[in-house]
């Protein structure tokens, strides 16, 4: 049996990362061909993934990134549709939301290679989020959907997807989570390296497009983040690093703005903060993982069950909504309660695709 599996952005190595592993300990002979569309290609969002999450190397890398969505997810179309041809696969595997998801479930409903996506059923409602559009169109052509959550398989049969389809094996980020806290314990040192204090700062990523797209929301934000009185630390995404420098807008004093780091070093900076602020679908899931309030900067999100457990909150883009939500005293929160399964998705996914269920 041979898997073809799409990856392109940093969320989907560190997804594919757990599954990939699965696979191989799975002892079934099983192939897997890994194909990076390059839509990430920077090193600190794409190789130093590979290196630490130890991702198989992508027998091909097919360098499109950089290019506006729709030129983007059609040179990818075009080119995993050659790839498929060409490997024959049994299995297209797909994860997430990004155009490297769409464009590659297309292609193989196209030529008719059976499609997995994992993550499946996971809805904002908001058709404005190019990643809303991904997700739908990808989980009605998919032959076999993997949900996180109870939530998302519960919309999917709504959307009348036959419930023979959907495994709802749990969240991977969640089995990654678990796996790579502890070695990020040992590798890491980011914290001594940037100076910070245990649960002495807030952190903050932002990279969704409704937030870097719109300068007005992104002022707000900064004018928010000015009044914390913590100092805040921002690995920032390449996208937002561009559209501050094109809208000229400077980051407050307070707010220490670094690269994007790995996915260890992130462990340890989410880990330690005292506060989470974010408009990433991971990060909101993983603040959890490790016992961190969050704080959504979205008008809605996917992951609704942590707002609905309170250990997520949605905030307003309004400078002043964010400033009264940073001054307030927070704990840690629980994460006894079982919302994304007990770690074993990867295992699961594995076994029903070379079982073959
Ligand atoms: N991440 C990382 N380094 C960073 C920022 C994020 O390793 O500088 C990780 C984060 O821990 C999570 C994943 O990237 O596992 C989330 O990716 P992102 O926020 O880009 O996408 P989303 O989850 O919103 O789709």
């Amino acid at each position: 049996m041979k898997i073809a599996t799409v990856v392109g952005a940093r969320p989907q190595f560190v997804k594919a990362s757990m599954v990939s592993r699965a696979l191989a300990e799975s002892n079934s002979g099983v192939e897997e061909v890994i194909i990076h569309t390059g839509q990430h290609y920077d090193a600190n969002m794409s190789q130093v993934f590979f290196d630490e999450l130890e991702i198989p190397h992508p027998k091909y890398n097919l360098g499109i990134g950089g290019g506006s969505h729709g030129e983007n997810t059609g040179r990818m179309i075009e080119s995993i549709e050659k790839v498929l041809l060409k490997e024959r696969p049994t299995w297209l595997l797909v994860y997430g939301d990004t155009d490297s998801t769409l464009a590659a479930a297309i292609a193989a409903s196209k030529i008719s290679i059976p499609i997995a996506h994992v993550e499946a059923g996971l809805r904002s409602f908001n058709r404005l989020m190019p990643e809303e559009v991904n997700r739908v169109v990808t989980d009605h052509v998919a032959d076999i959907l993997f949900t996180p959550t109870t939530s998302a398989t519960a919309q999917l049969v709504k959307e009348g997807i036959p419930a023979q389809k959907i495994h709802q094996v749990g969240d991977v980020m969640h089995d990654a989570a678990l796996h790579f806290a502890m070695i990020a314990k040992e590798k890491s040192d980011i914290i001594c390296e940037v100076g910070l204090q245990e649960k002495k700062y807030i952190l903050v990523t932002l990279h969704r497009q409704e937030n870097t797209d719109n300068c007005e929301r992104l002022t707000e934000i900064l004018s928010g983040l000015s009044s914390s009185q913590l100092p805040v630390v921002w690995p920032m995404h390449p996208r937002t690093q561009a559209r501050l420098e094109q809208f000229g807008l400077q980051v407050p004093d307070i707010v220490r703005v670094i690269k994007p780091v790995g996915y260890l070093d992130m462990i340890m900076l989410e880990k330690n903060a005292c506060l989470i602020a974010t408009d990433s679908g991971g990060v909101q899931k993983e603040a959890f993982f490790y016992s961190v309030p969050c704080l959504t900067l979205r008008d809605e999100t996917e992951w609704v069950e942590l707002v609905n457990v309170g250990a997520n909150r949605l905030v307003e883009a309004k400078a002043e909504v964010l400033a009264a939500e940073l001054r307030l005293n927070r704990g840690p929160v629980s994460n006894r309660l079982n919302l994304y399964g007990g770690g074993a998705a990867s295992v699961e996914i594995s076994s029903v695709m070379v079982g073959g269920h």
